[in-house]
């Protein structure tokens, strides 16, 4: 089955039980198939308690990323989420603030309307969300994923957190 929903960034994405003809669905597995151009998602209706499986389409799927490789890879959010999650551990942030920044993150990949983009794109969407959330988990993650090479480097990218705003 294919149907056509508003972007998955406006969750929840309603869709109609064929079983009862109830709108109110939820998700409970969801993976990327054909290579990562579909996604097939196990929906249960709230009203009846029937599962169905609907498969929607390719311009609803993130960008496949490029990896510095050359390899291309489905854009795996579970993946994003546990990345940002790390850099978060034990920071004052409210869970709907993180996923509002995941949400934000998508938008922006599915913005750009390219089918690949360079995994650092995502990297560096990842540390502008982050800076906006909490300085010191954009620091953790800034650590890891830019690989600073010695103190210096690190205490020149503090002073630049202390001079430039966080960027809307
Ligand atoms: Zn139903």
């Amino acid at each position: 089955m294919r149907y056509h929903e508003a972007p998955f960034f406006l969750l929840p994405a309603t869709m109609h039980c064929p079983f009862c003809g109830a709108n109110d669905t939820k998700v409970i597995d969801s993976r990327l198939v054909a290579e990562g151009e579909q996604v097939r998602r196990r929906r249960e209706c709230v009203a009846c308690g029937e599962r169905f499986t609907t498969f929607e389409t390719a311009e609803l799927v993130l960008p496949r990323l490029i990896k510095q490789d050359g390899t291309r890879q489905p854009f795996d959010e579970d993946k994003l989420r546990a990345g940002v999650q790390r850099a978060l551990e034990k920071r004052p942030v409210s869970i709907e603030r993180v996923e509002a920044a995941l949400a934000h993150i998508k938008h922006k990949l599915r913005a750009t309307g390219e089918r690949e983009v360079k995994s650092l794109v995502v990297g560096e969407l990842v540390m502008s969300e982050l800076r906006k959330l909490d300085e010191v988990a954009y620091i953790r993650f800034a650590s890891v994923y830019r690989r600073f090479q010695d103190l210096e480097e690190f205490r020149e990218e503090i002073d630049r957190l202390a001079r430039e705003p966080a960027k809307e």
